[in-house]
């Protein structure tokens, strides 16, 4: 543990129904990827694992799912409209285009280097919509690029729905839209991706103290609920900061290649509610915001204790869920030496989030009895709704074990000729490859046992 190659993690993926392409069969769609049987399940289990850490183990947390499509205006006032945009430079010999904070030396090209670059120019990130039948084709709506702002825009919605006293957050998890210049690193920059964010209101003046709060939790959540260990993750201070930004930190993980960005902590003063609230001239709006004549909604707070309007500052912590799985991915892989020039791949993800929560495997396919009573113990696993059970009958266990092996399932269950006589299964553990042999009645207690709460 962990892997020492990506490719070894992507070639899993699509071999064992991960990951695949987006639109493959027509040659592909850069920087889009579909995801299989097993990917949606991990994906599942990793949203939830976030979700649970953040709505449901708190009373200050509210949850909000935002349209995709968005008004214009809404990328107007948050400033991505006229700013969000990367610089990008195009090799003029071998026609590949970069961006060119990521390039690995501005002055060449990174695949072929020639110097022979053009000019740098900004490159406009957000996908641009005309929706409706009167719109004549005009860009008059876009793909949101992030959810942060669909949770500022909802923010008076919620706060009138659901009464909270400062601080509170609002969390959300949904598909967001960037037109990256070039997308790489398999699923790590994506240009159709799912970000789970939380923005946390707080009263000014209150914005340290709980930034370094929310550093410390989103890094509790990384080591205890996904289970990397705290050596391969680290905090980097973002170099230069937006204009609008009192602090703001990237979480890091060691991938293969290297530490590398996963997760945002950002310290964002008023410029969000105030850049979209009506009526700005009524507040004292610390951040430079743009004059805003549009909006319909004032994003105020009012003290309970002292009647004072204000606009709340923000304290938001962002990760895309693509990368934050495939991190797990990277810890989890296992290529391990079982001596006499044998091997195995093996995912060690927590049961928790592994994609199939255990698998039942009669011994022999075309033994009636054995397949009945396999489907048996299937159906009283399934009772414990704890996710996604298989039954394994293509009569061939060591298959069987390999695949399990190599897509996480914590428990694999065989049922054969004993148990017709005396009840009884065994149960392997996919970590320790041990067995235990223990009566039928008994399994879903214990699987529930391995897998709910480790
Ligand atoms: P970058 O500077 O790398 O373009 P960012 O700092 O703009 O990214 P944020 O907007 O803060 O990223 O997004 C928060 C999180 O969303 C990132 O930490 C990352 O996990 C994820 N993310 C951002 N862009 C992509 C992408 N193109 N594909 C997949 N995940 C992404």
């Amino acid at each position: 543990m962990p892997a020492k190659n990506v490719n070894d993690v992507i070639s899993l993926c699509k071999r064992r129904g991960f990951i695949f392409p987006g639109s493959e069969i027509y040659g592909g769609l850069g920087g889009t990827y579909d995801y299989g049987p097993y990917g949606v399940e991990l994906m599942k289990n990793i949203r939830e694992s976030w979700w649970n850490t953040m709505v449901y183990q708190r009373d200050d947390i509210e949850g909000l799912d935002a349209a995709q499509l968005t008004n214009r205006l809404m990328w107007k006032y948050s400033g991505h409209e006229a700013s969000f945009s990367d610089l990008l430079v195009e090799c003029k010999k071998c026609k590949l285009r970069m961006r060119q904070d990521k390039m690995a030396d501005q002055t060449k090209c990174d695949t072929c280097g020639s110097a022979d670059l053009t000019e740098p120019r900004a490159f406009h990130l957000m996908m641009g919509l005309s929706v409706g039948a009167t719109s004549d084709g005009e860009i008059n709506a876009y793909l949101r690029n992030e959810t942060a702002t669909t949770t500022y825009t909802n923010f008076k919605n919620i706060l009138d729905a659901v009464p909270h006293k400062l601080p509170f957050g609002i969390a959300q998890i949904g598909r967001v839209f960037r037109n990256e210049i070039s997308p790489r690193g398999f699923v790590f920059r994506m240009r159709e991706f799912e970000q789970a964010e939380l923005q946390y209101f707080v009263k000014p003046g209150e914005e340290e103290e709980q930034f370094q709060e929310w550093k410390a939790a989103r890094m509790r959540w990384w080591i205890d609920e996904l289970g990397i260990p705290a050596e391969r993750l680290r905090f980097l201070p973002h170099e230069k900061l937006v204009f609008y930004a009192a602090a703001a930190e990237d979480i890091e993980y060691e991938f293969p290649d290297g530490f590398d960005e996963v997760e945002g902590i950002h310290s964002r003063t008023d410029y969000d509610l105030g850049s979209h609230t009506k009526s700005q001239s009524e507040f004292d709006i610390k951040a430079k915001v743009m004059d805003n004549k549009d909006s319909t909604m004032k994003l105020s707070y009012s003290d309970p204790q002292t009647g004072e309007s204000f606009i709340p500052f923000v304290i938001e912590t962002a990760l895309g869920t693509n990368r934050t799985m495939f991190a797990v991915m990277c810890e989890a892989y296992t290529d391990e030496d079982l001596g006499d020039e044998k091997s195995r791949v093996v995912l060690k993800l927590k049961p928790r989030l592994a994609p199939v929560k255990a698998a039942v495997i009669p011994l022999a396919r075309n033994v009636p009895e054995l397949v009945g009573r396999a489907g048996d113990l299937v159906a009283d696993l399934r009772k414990l709704h704890i996710g996604r059970i298989e039954m394994e009958n293509s009569g061939n266990i060591g298959k069987n074990y390999r695949r399990h092996d190599e897509i996480g399932t914590p428990v694999c269950i065989t049922v054969d000729h004993q148990t017709l006589e005396d009840g009884t299964v065994t149960l392997r553990h996919r970590d320790t490859m041990a067995q235990e042999r223990m009566a039928m009645k008994d399994v879903p207690a214990r699987v529930l046992e391995l897998t709910a709460n480790s």
